[in-house]
Protein backbone atom coordinates (compact mmCIF):
# COMPACT_ATOMS: atom_id res chain seq x y z
CA UNK A 1 0.00 0.00 0.00
CA UNK A 2 1.10 3.56 -0.92
CA UNK A 3 1.78 5.48 2.27
CA UNK A 4 2.18 9.07 0.97
CA UNK A 5 4.36 10.01 -1.94
CA UNK A 6 5.27 13.16 -0.21
CA UNK A 7 7.36 11.66 2.25
CA UNK A 8 10.69 10.45 1.58
CA UNK A 9 12.17 7.31 3.93
CA UNK A 10 14.93 7.55 5.84
CA UNK A 11 17.47 4.74 6.20
CA UNK A 12 17.86 2.99 9.27
CA UNK A 13 21.43 4.27 10.83
CA UNK A 14 22.95 3.83 14.52
CA UNK A 15 22.36 8.18 14.19
CA UNK A 16 18.41 8.02 13.31
CA UNK A 17 17.85 5.34 15.82
CA UNK A 18 19.56 7.71 18.76
CA UNK A 19 17.83 10.43 17.55
CA UNK A 20 14.40 8.51 17.50
CA UNK A 21 15.24 7.14 21.12
CA UNK A 22 15.77 10.92 22.35
CA UNK A 23 11.95 12.22 21.03
CA UNK A 24 10.73 11.62 24.33
CA UNK A 25 12.80 13.42 26.20
CA UNK A 26 13.02 16.34 23.19
CA UNK A 27 9.16 16.47 24.02
CA UNK A 28 9.10 16.62 27.53
CA UNK A 29 11.96 19.85 27.16
CA UNK A 30 9.51 21.35 24.64
CA UNK A 31 5.80 20.45 25.97
CA UNK A 32 4.08 24.15 27.68
CA UNK A 33 4.57 23.09 31.41
CA UNK A 34 0.82 24.30 32.84
CA UNK A 35 0.86 23.32 36.28
CA UNK A 36 -2.83 21.82 36.70
CA UNK A 37 -5.03 24.30 39.15
CA UNK A 38 -6.94 22.82 41.97
CA UNK A 39 -10.45 21.87 41.96
CA UNK A 40 -12.78 24.63 41.58
CA UNK A 41 -14.74 25.35 44.88
CA UNK A 42 -18.00 24.38 43.80
CA UNK A 43 -16.60 20.95 42.79
CA UNK A 44 -14.75 21.01 45.80
CA UNK A 45 -17.81 20.96 48.09
CA UNK A 46 -19.63 18.21 45.15
CA UNK A 47 -20.32 15.17 47.02
CA UNK A 48 -20.19 13.26 43.75
CA UNK A 49 -16.17 14.51 44.15
CA UNK A 50 -13.88 12.87 45.93
CA UNK A 51 -11.43 15.28 47.81
CA UNK A 52 -8.30 13.35 47.81
CA UNK A 53 -7.33 11.04 44.14
CA UNK A 54 -7.29 7.22 44.58
CA UNK A 55 -3.59 7.55 42.98
CA UNK A 56 -1.65 10.65 42.26
CA UNK A 57 1.26 9.56 40.34
CA UNK A 58 2.05 13.03 39.14
CA UNK A 59 1.41 12.89 35.32
CA UNK A 60 -1.60 12.01 36.00
CA UNK A 61 -4.44 11.35 39.12
CA UNK A 62 -7.30 9.24 39.40
CA UNK A 63 -10.47 10.76 41.08
CA UNK A 64 -13.84 9.20 42.36
CA UNK A 65 -16.40 11.48 40.28
CA UNK A 66 -19.41 9.30 40.71
CA UNK A 67 -20.76 5.65 41.56
CA UNK A 68 -18.33 3.64 39.78
CA UNK A 69 -17.15 7.01 37.79
CA UNK A 70 -13.51 7.73 37.71
CA UNK A 71 -11.20 10.91 36.25
CA UNK A 72 -8.13 10.60 35.13
CA UNK A 73 -6.41 13.98 35.22
CA UNK A 74 -3.57 14.80 33.69
CA UNK A 75 -0.66 17.04 34.90
CA UNK A 76 1.51 17.73 31.94
CA UNK A 77 3.83 19.55 34.50
CA UNK A 78 4.77 16.62 36.13
CA UNK A 79 5.11 14.09 33.45
CA UNK A 80 4.03 13.36 30.37
CA UNK A 81 3.07 9.32 30.22
CA UNK A 82 -1.09 10.70 29.60
CA UNK A 83 -1.46 14.44 28.20
CA UNK A 84 -4.79 13.65 28.08
CA UNK A 85 -7.53 13.54 30.50
CA UNK A 86 -9.22 10.09 30.62
CA UNK A 87 -10.99 7.92 32.96
CA UNK A 88 -12.88 4.77 33.49
CA UNK A 89 -16.60 3.28 34.78
CA UNK A 90 -17.37 -0.09 36.19
CA UNK A 91 -20.64 -1.00 37.04
CA UNK A 92 -21.62 -4.86 38.71
CA UNK A 93 -20.60 -6.89 35.57
CA UNK A 94 -18.24 -4.51 33.31
CA UNK A 95 -15.73 -1.65 33.12
CA UNK A 96 -15.13 0.58 30.05
CA UNK A 97 -12.10 2.60 29.94
CA UNK A 98 -11.39 6.06 28.44
CA UNK A 99 -8.75 6.81 26.18
CA UNK A 100 -5.34 5.64 24.82
CA UNK A 101 -3.15 8.40 26.24
CA UNK A 102 0.18 8.83 24.61
CA UNK A 103 2.14 6.50 25.69
CA UNK A 104 1.37 2.58 26.56
CA UNK A 105 2.81 3.65 30.43
CA UNK A 106 -0.19 6.00 30.77
CA UNK A 107 -3.35 3.82 29.72
CA UNK A 108 -1.33 1.12 31.93
CA UNK A 109 -1.37 3.38 34.58
CA UNK A 110 -5.07 3.95 33.96
CA UNK A 111 -5.91 -0.04 33.37
CA UNK A 112 -4.01 -1.00 36.69
CA UNK A 113 -5.77 1.30 38.97
CA UNK A 114 -8.96 0.15 37.68
CA UNK A 115 -7.93 -3.01 38.23
CA UNK A 116 -7.59 -2.39 42.19
CA UNK A 117 -11.46 -1.24 42.42
CA UNK A 118 -13.30 -3.56 40.52
CA UNK A 119 -12.25 -7.12 38.99
CA UNK A 120 -15.49 -6.73 36.37
CA UNK A 121 -14.81 -8.06 33.22
CA UNK A 122 -13.48 -4.83 30.93
CA UNK A 123 -16.02 -4.24 28.24
CA UNK A 124 -13.46 -2.17 26.02
CA UNK A 125 -11.54 1.22 25.93
CA UNK A 126 -12.67 4.21 24.02
CA UNK A 127 -10.71 7.04 22.19
CA UNK A 128 -12.50 9.98 22.19
CA UNK A 129 -10.89 11.07 18.60
CA UNK A 130 -8.10 10.14 16.77
CA UNK A 131 -5.43 12.74 18.28
CA UNK A 132 -1.99 11.34 18.92
CA UNK A 133 -2.38 12.41 22.72
CA UNK A 134 -5.18 10.32 23.27
CA UNK A 135 -4.47 7.34 20.81
CA UNK A 136 -0.91 6.59 20.57
CA UNK A 137 -0.36 4.23 23.62
CA UNK A 138 -3.26 2.36 21.92
CA UNK A 139 -1.05 -0.67 21.54
CA UNK A 140 -1.20 -1.28 25.75
CA UNK A 141 -4.68 -2.12 25.18
CA UNK A 142 -4.04 -4.23 22.11
CA UNK A 143 -1.25 -6.44 23.49
CA UNK A 144 -3.64 -6.84 26.63
CA UNK A 145 -6.53 -8.07 24.71
CA UNK A 146 -8.77 -5.02 25.36
CA UNK A 147 -11.44 -4.26 22.42
CA UNK A 148 -10.36 -0.45 21.37
CA UNK A 149 -13.44 1.40 20.36
CA UNK A 150 -14.10 4.96 18.39
CA UNK A 151 -15.28 7.02 16.08
CA UNK A 152 -15.91 4.91 12.86
CA UNK A 153 -13.10 7.46 10.98
CA UNK A 154 -10.52 6.97 13.84
CA UNK A 155 -8.50 4.55 12.81
CA UNK A 156 -8.05 5.78 9.00
CA UNK A 157 -7.31 9.05 10.56
CA UNK A 158 -4.36 7.91 13.11
CA UNK A 159 -3.19 5.92 9.82
CA UNK A 160 -3.42 9.06 7.75
CA UNK A 161 -1.78 11.25 10.06
CA UNK A 162 0.87 9.49 11.99
CA UNK A 163 1.28 6.29 10.07
CA UNK A 164 2.71 8.51 7.41
CA UNK A 165 5.17 10.19 9.31
CA UNK A 166 6.95 6.92 10.69
CA UNK A 167 10.44 6.17 8.81
CA UNK A 168 10.44 9.63 7.33
CA UNK A 169 13.20 12.45 7.47
CA UNK A 170 12.03 14.85 10.03
CA UNK A 171 13.12 17.88 7.83
CA UNK A 172 10.76 16.46 5.50
CA UNK A 173 7.59 17.99 7.26
CA UNK A 174 9.30 19.96 9.53
CA UNK A 175 11.35 22.07 7.02
CA UNK A 176 8.68 23.80 5.34
CA UNK A 177 7.49 25.09 8.54
CA UNK A 178 10.77 25.86 9.96
CA UNK A 179 10.86 28.10 5.87
CA UNK A 180 7.83 29.84 6.88
CA UNK A 181 8.79 31.22 9.67
CA UNK A 182 12.02 32.64 9.05
CA UNK A 183 9.88 34.29 5.71
CA UNK A 184 7.12 35.86 8.12
CA UNK A 185 5.99 39.17 7.63
CA UNK A 186 6.08 39.96 11.11
CA UNK A 187 7.60 39.48 14.56
CA UNK A 188 4.09 38.05 15.60
CA UNK A 189 3.99 35.75 12.79
CA UNK A 190 7.60 34.50 13.03
CA UNK A 191 6.95 34.19 16.64
CA UNK A 192 3.27 31.96 15.81
CA UNK A 193 5.14 29.76 12.83
CA UNK A 194 8.27 28.89 14.61
CA UNK A 195 6.10 27.71 17.44
CA UNK A 196 4.03 25.86 15.34
CA UNK A 197 7.04 23.75 13.78
CA UNK A 198 8.23 22.89 17.27
CA UNK A 199 5.29 21.25 18.13
CA UNK A 200 4.85 19.38 14.94
CA UNK A 201 8.08 18.46 15.43
CA UNK A 202 7.45 17.18 19.11
CA UNK A 203 4.05 15.11 17.60
CA UNK A 204 6.78 13.83 14.67
CA UNK A 205 8.72 12.63 17.53
CA UNK A 206 5.76 10.76 19.27
CA UNK A 207 4.70 9.51 15.75
CA UNK A 208 7.77 7.19 15.50
CA UNK A 209 8.66 6.57 18.74
CA UNK A 210 4.91 5.02 19.06
CA UNK A 211 3.99 1.35 17.92
CA UNK A 212 0.76 2.35 16.44
CA UNK A 213 -2.63 0.41 17.30
CA UNK A 214 -5.61 1.08 15.43
CA UNK A 215 -9.22 0.88 17.05
CA UNK A 216 -10.73 -2.62 15.92
CA UNK A 217 -14.72 -1.47 17.40
CA UNK A 218 -15.58 1.39 14.80
CA UNK A 219 -18.46 3.16 16.09
CA UNK A 220 -20.66 4.79 13.34
CA UNK A 221 -21.58 8.10 14.05
CA UNK A 222 -25.46 7.59 12.26
CA UNK A 223 -26.14 4.88 14.90
CA UNK A 224 -24.97 6.42 17.84
CA UNK A 225 -26.17 7.14 20.36
CA UNK A 226 -25.32 4.14 22.00
CA UNK A 227 -26.47 3.15 25.35
CA UNK A 228 -23.73 0.50 27.43
CA UNK A 229 -24.67 -1.63 29.64
CA UNK A 230 -22.34 -2.13 32.85
CA UNK A 231 -24.73 -3.53 35.60
CA UNK A 232 -26.67 -0.95 37.31
CA UNK A 233 -24.82 1.86 35.19
CA UNK A 234 -25.17 2.75 31.77
CA UNK A 235 -22.94 4.87 29.78
CA UNK A 236 -24.11 6.61 26.94
CA UNK A 237 -21.69 7.00 24.01
CA UNK A 238 -22.61 10.02 21.56
CA UNK A 239 -20.81 11.92 18.70
CA UNK A 240 -20.58 15.60 18.23
CA UNK A 241 -19.06 18.12 15.99
CA UNK A 242 -16.28 20.26 16.94
CA UNK A 243 -12.57 19.51 17.33
CA UNK A 244 -11.94 16.90 15.03
CA UNK A 245 -14.23 15.45 13.11
CA UNK A 246 -13.94 11.82 15.07
CA UNK A 247 -15.30 13.17 18.81
CA UNK A 248 -16.95 11.25 20.75
CA UNK A 249 -18.31 11.42 24.25
CA UNK A 250 -19.23 9.11 27.01
CA UNK A 251 -22.57 10.64 29.58
CA UNK A 252 -23.91 9.00 32.42
CA UNK A 253 -27.12 10.87 32.44
CA UNK A 254 -28.35 9.01 35.85
CA UNK A 255 -25.31 10.48 37.40
CA UNK A 256 -25.17 13.92 35.61
CA UNK A 257 -20.99 13.03 34.76
CA UNK A 258 -19.72 13.82 31.16
CA UNK A 259 -16.17 12.73 29.64
CA UNK A 260 -15.76 15.19 26.81
CA UNK A 261 -13.25 14.46 25.62
CA UNK A 262 -11.03 17.21 23.74
CA UNK A 263 -14.59 19.00 22.33
CA UNK A 264 -14.17 20.70 26.36
CA UNK A 265 -10.78 21.63 27.37
CA UNK A 266 -11.20 23.64 30.55
CA UNK A 267 -9.29 27.24 30.83
CA UNK A 268 -7.66 26.23 27.53
CA UNK A 269 -7.91 28.25 24.41
CA UNK A 270 -9.71 25.27 22.23
CA UNK A 271 -7.89 23.04 19.73
CA UNK A 272 -8.93 24.21 16.33
CA UNK A 273 -6.24 23.47 13.94
CA UNK A 274 -7.68 19.84 12.60
CA UNK A 275 -8.93 19.53 8.78
CA UNK A 276 -12.06 18.77 10.38
CA UNK A 277 -12.94 21.00 13.03
CA UNK A 278 -15.99 23.03 13.31
CA UNK A 279 -16.27 26.02 15.06
CA UNK A 280 -19.92 27.13 14.08
CA UNK A 281 -20.21 22.74 15.22
CA UNK A 282 -18.38 23.11 17.83
CA UNK A 283 -19.88 26.39 19.64
CA UNK A 284 -23.22 24.84 18.62
CA UNK A 285 -22.20 21.61 20.77
CA UNK A 286 -20.76 23.48 23.68
CA UNK A 287 -24.67 25.00 23.98
CA UNK A 288 -25.65 21.58 24.03
CA UNK A 289 -23.19 21.50 26.98
CA UNK A 290 -25.09 23.91 28.66
CA UNK A 291 -28.53 22.70 28.12
CA UNK A 292 -27.99 19.88 30.29
CA UNK A 293 -27.70 21.47 33.69
CA UNK A 294 -26.33 23.49 36.26
CA UNK A 295 -25.71 19.78 37.79
CA UNK A 296 -23.32 18.29 35.14
CA UNK A 297 -19.32 17.41 35.76
CA UNK A 298 -17.49 17.64 33.41
CA UNK A 299 -14.43 15.87 32.36
CA UNK A 300 -12.54 18.25 29.90
CA UNK A 301 -9.90 16.25 27.34
CA UNK A 302 -7.56 18.54 28.68
CA UNK A 303 -7.04 20.68 31.90
CA UNK A 304 -9.13 20.40 35.56
CA UNK A 305 -12.53 18.51 36.24
CA UNK A 306 -14.75 21.38 35.96
CA UNK A 307 -18.55 22.61 36.13
CA UNK A 308 -20.80 24.15 33.25
CA UNK A 309 -18.99 27.25 34.04
CA UNK A 310 -15.56 25.41 32.00
CA UNK A 311 -18.11 24.55 28.66
CA UNK A 312 -19.15 29.21 29.15
CA UNK A 313 -15.08 29.63 29.17
CA UNK A 314 -14.97 27.79 25.65
CA UNK A 315 -18.15 30.03 24.49
CA UNK A 316 -16.94 33.36 25.89
CA UNK A 317 -13.44 33.05 24.03
CA UNK A 318 -15.29 31.50 21.31
CA UNK A 319 -17.17 34.51 21.04
CA UNK A 320 -13.69 37.14 21.46
CA UNK A 321 -12.24 35.49 18.66
CA UNK A 322 -15.29 35.80 16.74
CA UNK A 323 -15.72 39.85 17.60
CA UNK A 324 -11.97 40.67 16.92
CA UNK A 325 -11.89 38.73 13.62
CA UNK A 326 -14.96 40.36 12.58
CA UNK A 327 -13.55 43.78 12.77
CA UNK A 328 -10.39 42.08 10.62
CA UNK A 329 -12.86 40.82 8.26
CA UNK A 330 -14.98 44.09 7.80
CA UNK A 331 -11.21 45.73 7.57
CA UNK A 332 -10.35 43.71 4.88
CA UNK A 333 -7.48 42.24 6.70
CA UNK A 334 -6.42 38.96 4.71
CA UNK A 335 -7.68 36.03 7.10
CA UNK A 336 -3.86 34.64 7.21
CA UNK A 337 -2.73 38.42 8.30
CA UNK A 338 -5.65 38.41 11.10
CA UNK A 339 -4.74 34.71 12.11
CA UNK A 340 -1.76 36.35 14.14
CA UNK A 341 -3.13 39.57 15.71
CA UNK A 342 -5.90 38.56 17.97
CA UNK A 343 -4.95 40.44 20.73
CA UNK A 344 -5.67 38.14 24.76
CA UNK A 345 -7.52 40.18 26.64
CA UNK A 346 -6.73 41.16 30.21
CA UNK A 347 -9.41 38.78 31.49
CA UNK A 348 -8.27 35.44 29.52
CA UNK A 349 -4.90 35.91 30.55
CA UNK A 350 -4.47 33.06 32.49
CA UNK A 351 -5.85 30.77 29.83
CA UNK A 352 -3.44 28.46 28.08
CA UNK A 353 -2.54 28.44 24.76
CA UNK A 354 -1.19 25.39 23.23
CA UNK A 355 0.64 26.74 20.24
CA UNK A 356 -1.08 29.53 18.40
CA UNK A 357 -1.22 28.22 15.02
CA UNK A 358 -3.11 24.99 16.39
CA UNK A 359 -5.59 27.09 18.30
CA UNK A 360 -6.26 30.94 17.83
CA UNK A 361 -4.98 31.08 14.52
CA UNK A 362 -7.08 28.25 12.67
CA UNK A 363 -9.68 29.59 14.82
CA UNK A 364 -9.84 33.00 12.79
CA UNK A 365 -9.24 31.04 9.37
CA UNK A 366 -12.02 29.26 9.60
CA UNK A 367 -14.62 31.69 11.00
CA UNK A 368 -13.57 33.81 7.67
CA UNK A 369 -14.52 31.06 5.78
CA UNK A 370 -17.86 30.44 7.46
CA UNK A 371 -18.06 34.13 7.42
CA UNK A 372 -18.14 33.64 3.16
CA UNK A 373 -14.18 34.21 2.64
CA UNK A 374 -12.63 33.18 -0.33
ZN1 LIG B 1 -7.51 16.55 20.30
Amino acid sequence: MQVSGLYQRTAYTRRSFLSRASQWSALAAAYPLIPLPSLAESLASDARVAQTPVVDKGFASVRKVGDGLYATISDTSKGLNTICNGGFLHGKDAALLIEGFVSPSGAAFQHETLRTLSKAPIMGAIDTHYHYDHSTGNSYYGANGISLWAHANTAKRIFASYAAMQGVEKSVIIGPLEAQAKNAKTEVARKHAAEYAATLGNIFGVANAAVLALPNRPLDPAKLPVNMDLGGLTAVVEAYPGHSGTDIIVRVPAQNVVYAGDLLFNNMYPVTFDEQASVSGWRSTLKTFLSWGKDIIFIPGHGQICGPEGVQLSLDLFDDIALQAEKFYKAGVPAEDAADQYIVPEKFRGVAIFAWNLSIGPTITKLYKEWGAK
